[in-house]
């Protein structure tokens, strides 16, 4: 029966009916957002711990550093700033608090190094900067606004980003600058692990360890909607602990961890990047709801809820129409995220509940 074919057929129809159009509905198993207010401003800050491992001033401290970035970003709009000013705002303060794994606070690399990957993305007319594996850059993510407004370019990695920072006269910090106790901490559990695999194969280790139970992906990201419905979005990271020199993630790949179009959505990922990058997953919730008006719930759950978890790959995003409507969708046991509303009132939440 032309045009009652399925759109697309789900692997695995668990958690799908029929939506009576030709196609599939998934039912969210996301938590429901009472929204009765324009959200010009959702954040992420990483799926975080599991519940038990997060102590209550760890929690207390994760929500207020929601709230304040929020609130940053919230100022910009006040200001009539634009969203690439909101979203830009919000991910600083993120990477100022050593909380998260962005800016102060970022993990360690095998060699004990930091590298850092931020990008940003503006939805009027898709411009985009990123870079990669920097390693003195204090805000990564204003000097990937910078490749954007003031480069030919959208991706700079390594040394050539540096060089660049230096000449835009954006702040430099050593390393040491990067250090927390906590990550350095984590840095030497999964070092253990190396050594007790080396130890049982007698043979030098290629690629370093990565633990079996839950990671906790910290990254941060925001997604932010001006006074002129302009959508814009931006990720910054760390990385993944113990992640090999020069390996670079999802998070300033545009298309992958980050993206915005006005004709779409605006989002921004957390999670295992090696996945996001393969299945573009950011790319991907923009092209269901730009090409199939998908509702942004049913777009970011068929590919963090279906797609992403069949795979494996664990992780979580925020989304934003231009309309001001916000979703979530994570396949980890939490994800440390919030909004803010054009009036200014602020959610914040840790876990599925
Ligand atoms: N997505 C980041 C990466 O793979 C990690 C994270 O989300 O914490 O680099």
């Amino acid at each position: 029966m032309a045009g009652k074919l399925p759109l697309f057929d789900p692997p695995d129809k668990s958690g799908y009916t029929n939506d009576g159009d030709g196609g599939f509905k998934l039912a969210s198993k996301m938590p429901k957002i009472n929204q009765t207010e324009k959200v010009i401003l959702a954040i992420h800050g990483g799926t975080g711990l599991d519940r038990s491992e997060l102590t209550a001033t760890l929690e207390k401290g994760y929500r207020q550093g929601l709230t304040d970035a929020l609130l940053a970003g919230f100022a910009k709009y006040k200001a009539a700033g634009s969203s690439t000013d909101i979203v830009e705002a919000a991910v600083k303060a993120l990477e100022d608090n050593p909380l998260f794994n962005a800016g102060k606070g970022a993990v360690f690399n095998e060699r004990s190094q930091h590298e850092l990957d931020a990008a940003i993305m503006e939805g009027a007319d898709l411009k985009a900067g990123a870079v990669a594996a920097v390693r003195t850059v204090k805000n990564p993510v204003a000097l990937a606004r910078l490749v954007m407004e003031k480069t030919p370019h959208v991706l700079l990695v390594g040394l050539g980003a540096e060089r660049f920072a230096k000449k835009a006269g954006v702040r430099q910090v050593s390393q040491k600058y990067f250090y927390t106790d906590r990550r350095w901490n984590y840095l030497q559990e999964l070092r253990g692990l190396d050594k007790a695999s080396k130890k049982k194969t007698k043979k030098t280790k290629l690629v370093p360890s990565y633990p079996d139970r839950h990671m906790e992906w910290s990254t941060v990201g925001a997604v932010g909607l001006d006074s002129q419905g302009v959508l814009a979005a931006a990720t910054s990271t760390g990385g993944l602990t113990n992640k090999m020199q020069g390996r670079v993630g999802d998070t300033p790949i545009i298309g992958a961890g980050t993206y915005a179009d006005n004709h779409g959505c605006a989002v921004s990922a957390t999670g295992h990047g090696e996945f996001f990058i393969r299945y573009g997953v950011a790319h991907e919730i923009n092209a269901l709801v730009r090409l199939l008006k998908w509702p942004l719930q049913k777009a970011a759950d068929e590919v963090m809820q279906n797609r992403m978890k069949k795979a494996g790959g664990e992780g979580g995003v925020i989304t934003l129409s231009p309309k001001g409507e916000v979703a979530f969708s994570f396949n980890s046991p939490g994800l440390y995220r919030g909004y803010v509303t054009e009036s200014g009132k602020v959610f914040t939440g840790l876990y599925q509940n």
